[in-house]
């Protein structure tokens, strides 16, 4: 962390400063697709959430972000909620407990998204495009028959079906006719998108990379991009923490809360989660491995939700010594974000088995009844 990037201010005291600890509260937040079962590597997304919002008397936010119908798995939810509830990892708001920003899932929340790209639209910011996907295709199929790569930007925007492309009295004639259309952002090129990482420090991506990106489907539906934006901002979150997949996303959403008006938040990208041989770790390599990614997997084989978690704070994060055994309590303490690499990090599940051996042992006769007890009842 730069110390531009977090001037200090009295809260400060010498020692958060220098240990890069969250200094002031941070409303952070965990944004999961009810996609499938919640994966490890969503734990330790929310995990470090958790930690912040703890560690800076802040607030852990739960938004379900449901809006991709073909995708969402019923049932998703209810694990989410409950992996994160075996795991320790308390939400202060979120669908299932309430909170001042509600509602937090995003099904819930179409009008908000459908006002703001009104509002870009009418702003400029975005447009109207009525491509059909077999015309996007074509246009696809062209441009690689010449060894070129398609994307609907400003390059092609002008040879396309769009409001900036069409007379007005087409589009009108257009909409009147219930033509299907998405809304897209408009992104213009020659500008450098930069946002400051808290963990790679200043990042950039040329806008001329950057597509005009679907905003609101022909279902009506907004995508990830414009639903994440829109809620990030009215749920006040300070700081989103998640990873580094979404990097490639950011520029967009800088962009967009430009045009929206709204201050963006700041920004950590945490490292990929690898398999032990390299590679990321999906449910393909997993299996190929032997590796549960499933939370649900993890507690069905026996893994403590102790072991679990301080295997996963470990995973891209290091105490700055060689420290390694932690509660949760103990790492709302110690865990620092400056601390987190910039390089993906390789998942030993022996370390994890070692691990959990430890868990167990530390755990009381009673515990060790309890817990058999809740076992044997999910089971029957
Ligand atoms: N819904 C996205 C996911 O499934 C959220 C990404 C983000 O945190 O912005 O991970």
């Amino acid at each position: 962390m730069t110390d531009a990037s977090r001037p200090s201010d009295s809260t400060d005291t010498p020692e958060a400063a220098d240990s890069g600890r969250a200094a002031r509260a941070e409303r952070v937040r965990f944004a999961p697709s009810p996609t499938g079962y919640l994966h490890v590597g969503g734990l330790r997304t929310a995990l470090y959430n958790y930690l912040i919002a703890r560690q800076s008397g802040g607030a852990f936010v739960l938004r379900i972000e449901d809006t991709d119908r073909e995708r969402f798995v019923k049932g998703a939810e209810d694990d989410l909620v409950s992996m994160l509830r075996w795991a320790g990892i308390g939400h202060d708001e979120g669908p299932d407990v309430g909170g001042p920003g509600g509602p937090y899932r995003q099904s819930e929340r179409t009008a908000r998204y459908r006002a703001a790209a009104d509002r870009l639209v009418a702003d400029g910011h975005a447009y109207l495009a009525f491509d059909t996907r077999e015309e996007i295709e074509a246009a696809r199929a062209s441009a690689e028959a010449t060894g070129g790569a398609f994307a609907y930007d400003a390059r092609t925007r002008a040879a396309m079906r769009n409001a900036t492309s069409l007379p007005a009295s087409e589009v009108a004639r257009l909409l009147d006719a219930g033509a299907e259309h998405v809304v897209r952002l408009r992104v213009d090129p020659g500008e450098r998108i930069a946002f400051v990482d808290e963990i790679r420090g200043e990042v950039s991506f040329p806008s001329g990379d950057i597509d005009d990106q679907v905003l609101v489907k022909s279902d009506g539906q907004p995508t990830y991009h414009l639903a994440n934006v829109v809620d990030d901002h009215a749920m006040g979150i300070t700081l989103v923490v998640r990873g580094e997949e979404w990097l490639p996303s950011t520029p967009k959403h800088v962009l967009l809360y430009r045009a929206l008006g709204y201050a963006p938040p700041r920004f950590a990208h945490l490292p990929l989660l690898l398999s032990p041989k390299g590679g990321k770790l999906s449910k393909r390599n997993a299996d190929r491995e032997g590796i549960p990614v499933s939370v649900r997997d993890y507690r069905a084989a026996g893994f403590e939700p102790e072991a679990l978690v301080n295997f996963l704070a470990l995973l891209g994060w290091n105490p700055g010594d060689d420290r390694e055994a932690f509660t949760l309590d103990e790492l709302v303490t110690a865990f620092s974000l400056d601390r987190v690499n910039n390089t993906g990090a390789r998942f030993d599940i022996d370390k994890l088995r070692w691990m959990n051996a430890a868990a167990v042992r530390a755990l009381s006769p009673e515990d060790i009844a309890d817990r058999a007890r809740e076992a044997v009842s999910e089971r029957v």
